[in-house]
């Protein structure tokens, strides 16, 4: 394949992110593999398309338009994940279009997920978003919260738990970055040892461009890059 021009900032920008990845997890002795996840929100299909050509195989989006939109016009084998806030009355327009939904958040959006993935006939797999540094602005369930919430999800057959999801606050602090993430690592662990028998905690989606290192060094093992992959969004 012969790149030019945006090319090459794409395949330059992935191949330093997959040495990052390398260097985390031996740098921290795990062995696991991590999904690098291309967020693609605000990106413009043609630089979706080139990620994809370039070995990317999973990409998230954050809102359900959007998504929509990609879905329709990528054209390309790839997974979608829905990583952003879910409206209850959108579940409908992605349910049978995306191979996990890292945000949920809440009951009244697993009666919701239920439902229509029932009528699809399909489980649909979801990530559970909690708020560890219980930031205002931040989606996500606390910590003192999970327990009773995975609890309660047995109700719900067309639903399969396979991890959490947590964003970190925007600091410079790294001490600050590493301590949310080691927190929903040990949340994870402890979930895992309940055994229950309707969840799974497979997939821990921790990381974004400014803190994956941290995330990978703490466990993660889907990062969500998108501007270290596209360069800076313009809104
Ligand atoms: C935008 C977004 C990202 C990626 O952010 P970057 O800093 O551009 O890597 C990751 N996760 C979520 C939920 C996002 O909304």
């Amino acid at each position: 394949m012969i790149l030019e021009g945006l090319d090459i900032i794409i395949d330059n920008n992935i191949r330093k992110i997959k040495e990052d990845i390398k260097n985390s997890l031996e740098k921290s002795g795990r062995t696991k593999e991590v999904t690098l996840l291309a967020v693609t929100k605000n990106v413009e299909v043609e630089k979706i398309q080139e990620a994809i050509d370039l070995g990317i195989e999973d990409i998230g989006e954050n809102r359900v338009q959007e998504l929509q939109e990609k879905y329709n016009e990528v054209n390309r084998q790839v997974n979608y994940h829905m990583i952003g806030h879910l409206q209850t009355n959108k579940v409908k327009y992605i349910i049978d279009k995306v191979k996990l939904i890292h945000s949920l958040d809440r009951i009244s959006l697993c009666k919701e997920l239920d439902k229509r993935a029932k009528a699809h006939g399909i489980k649909v797999d979801v990530l559970i978003q909690m708020n560890i540094a219980k930031e205002k602005t931040k989606f996500g369930l606390y910590e003192n919260e999970i327990v009773e919430f995975v609890e309660k999800l047995v109700e719900y057959e067309n639903i399969q738990v396979r991890g959490l999801m947590t964003m970190a606050p925007h600091t410079d602090d790294e001490k600050v970055v590493r301590k949310v993430f080691r927190d929903l690592y040990n949340i994870k662990e402890d979930l895992s040892n309940r055994n229950y028998d309707h969840i799974k905690m497979d997939y821990l989606s921790m990381g974004m461009t400014n803190d994956y290192k941290i995330a990978i060094e703490e466990g993660s093992n889907i990062i969500r890059v998108g501007s270290g992959i596209f360069g800076s969004r313009k809104y």
